[in-house]
């Protein structure tokens, strides 16, 4: 294999918004995919999943999503658009290449994949989530004679018909997994450990996102600020049903602490009408169930941890300094890091949607790989 002016890890929407980005600016990019096609996480991703971000706002650099696609997309809509992005920039990624190690050597990076590697003066890390589920334990954790699974292993409720469901999480997707089962009349319980932002996905019928991107200049302090009336009043009270309205806005949240805010697609309607019942954070698992905090036993046959994902990619760049948190997150996304040539893609929470986030940080890779590989002198 020849060696290109830049490596991408990873053929999601980021490794595709870097690969058409960098192609743009005449550089030529090899992308290296270990599954067999573009877009395999969103390939895997729940049945009824939908964007919560809009169409408008959920595109890549170069090409919206179509026009014929509703406001929302479907999980099937998005994997179809990303393979035309893939194709319409003649991005061939090399397939079931799993990169197993990246390193320095001299101006170039070497990139491992077991059976080959590859060198280039610029390589970006667009390896997403997916890989690195957060599963927390509890006492009494493996005591649980019932089916316990991550929300990234949930496709619908087949499974569940019949059965007692506690979710675990209030983020969008314990939101939108709990709302799933609830329609399907299925007994299902959210555990809500700590306070939390509720957002409509629509306000005024304009999407929440084309609002937060509209104050995106104003300080985060004024957002929330001016926002909390407004967003109390479309949300109406949420603590007669269990829940805790944080002392935190939502943007706040998100950059402080890289929470995204439910986003409510319904299911604030399934808690009010009991639906979907709230219990508060876990004290520990029994064989049959779990104990909330302060309460008495509750019997549950399965169990969805909506708990999240924490990326670690210490064991991809090995002894590559100053790059990675302690934990092995990356430092910086989008952006120079303190190692010339090395940038991530993808790898932050964003006020004012994700894909939309995916799309500027992968512009801004592409001018500085551009920069940094015509400098280089390999
Ligand atoms: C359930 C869910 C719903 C979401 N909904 C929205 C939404 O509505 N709007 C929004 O803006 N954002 C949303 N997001 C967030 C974000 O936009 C998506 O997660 C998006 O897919 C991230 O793209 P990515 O390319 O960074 O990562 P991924 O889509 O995870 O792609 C990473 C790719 O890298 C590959 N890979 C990983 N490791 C290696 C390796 N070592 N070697 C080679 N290849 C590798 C993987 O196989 C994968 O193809 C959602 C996220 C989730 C989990």
């Amino acid at each position: 294999m020849k060696n290109p002016d830049a490596i991408i890890v990873g053929a999601g929407p980021s490794g595709l918004a870097c690969a058409a980005s960098i192609g743009a600016l005449g550089l030529n990019a090899t992308v290296l995919e270990k599954t067999n096609a573009v877009g395999s996480v969103w390939r895997r991703h729940y049945d009824r999943l939908h964007l919560h971000t809009d169409r408008g706002h959920s595109g890549l650099p170069g090409m919206d999503m179509p026009r014929t696609y509703p406001t929302y997309p479907s999980r099937a809509q998005v994997v179809e658009y990303l393979e035309s992005y893939a194709a319409r920039f003649g991005i061939q990624p090399v397939f079931n290449s799993t990169v197993v190690g990246i390193s320095r050597h001299g101006a170039l990076w070497r990139v491992d994949t077991g059976q080959t590697s590859l060198s280039a003066p610029v390589v970006v890390i667009a390896t997403g989530l997916a890989d690195f589920p957060f599963r927390p334990t509890w006492p009494g954790s493996d005591t649980f004679r019932g089916n316990c699974i991550h929300s990234s292993e949930y496709r619908n409720t087949s499974p569940y018909i019949g059965k007692r469901v506690l979710v675990v999480g209030f983020g969008n997707s314990g939101g939108e997994i709990a709302l799933d089962l609830a329609n399907a009349s299925i007994d299902t319980t959210l555990a809500v450990r700590g306070p939390v932002q509720i957002l409509p996905r629509d306000l005024l019928g304009i999407p929440i996102l084309t609002w937060a991107i509209a104050q995106k200049s104003l300080p985060t302090g004024v957002v929330d600020f001016i926002n909390a009336p407004i967003i109390r009043l479309a949300v109406g009270p949420i603590e007669r049903f269990g829940l805790r309205r944080a002392a935190k806005g939502p943007r706040r949240m998100i950059e402080e602490d890289g929470r995204v805010p439910l986003l409510d697609v319904g299911t604030l309607a399934k808690i009010r009408d009991g639906s979907i019942g709230v219990r508060g954070g876990i004290d520990r698992f029994t064989p049959e169930g779990v104990i909330f905090a302060g309460e008495g036993e509750r019997k549950f046959d399965a169990i969805i941890l909506a708990t999240g994902f924490r990326p670690d990619l210490r064991g991809l760049l090995g002894d590559v300094d100053g790059v990675l948190s302690e934990e092995g997150k990356p430092l910086v996304t989008g952006q120079a890091t303190s190692q010339p040539g090395l940038f991530f893609c993808g790898h932050t929470a964003s006020p004012t949607g994700q894909l939309r986030e995916i799309g500027l940080e992968a512009t801004r890779i592409a001018a500085l790989a551009k920069h940094h590989a015509e400098g280089s002198p390999w």
